[in-house]
């Protein structure tokens, strides 16, 4: 009964979170992609085709791109 005790502790490891700035720490792999998932993923999902930088709004990608557009455009400098 010891045994299969120290067993199940060794697979408990701690999983934190990897995102710079989240103290965040999960027991259960499960929660910690589900936290990834929903705080850091779907948080930044305006993605430009162009760079790949992830916004966390689409008014600040519209505004990134219309940028982006003008400055890689040369009639527009002209
Ligand atoms: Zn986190
Ligand atoms: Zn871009």
């Amino acid at each position: 009964m010891k045994k299969h005790i120290k067993e199940h502790h060794e697979e408990v490891r701690e999983r934190p979170c990897p995102h710079p700035g989240c103290n965040k720490v999960f027991m259960i792999d499960q929660y910690l992609q589900r936290h990834v998932k929903i705080i850091h993923t779907e948080e930044r999902n305006h993605i430009c085709d162009m760079c790949r930088q992830a916004f966390k709004q689409q008014k600040h990608l519209s505004v990134h791109q219309s940028i982006q557009e003008q400055a890689s455009d040369p009639l527009i400098l002209a």
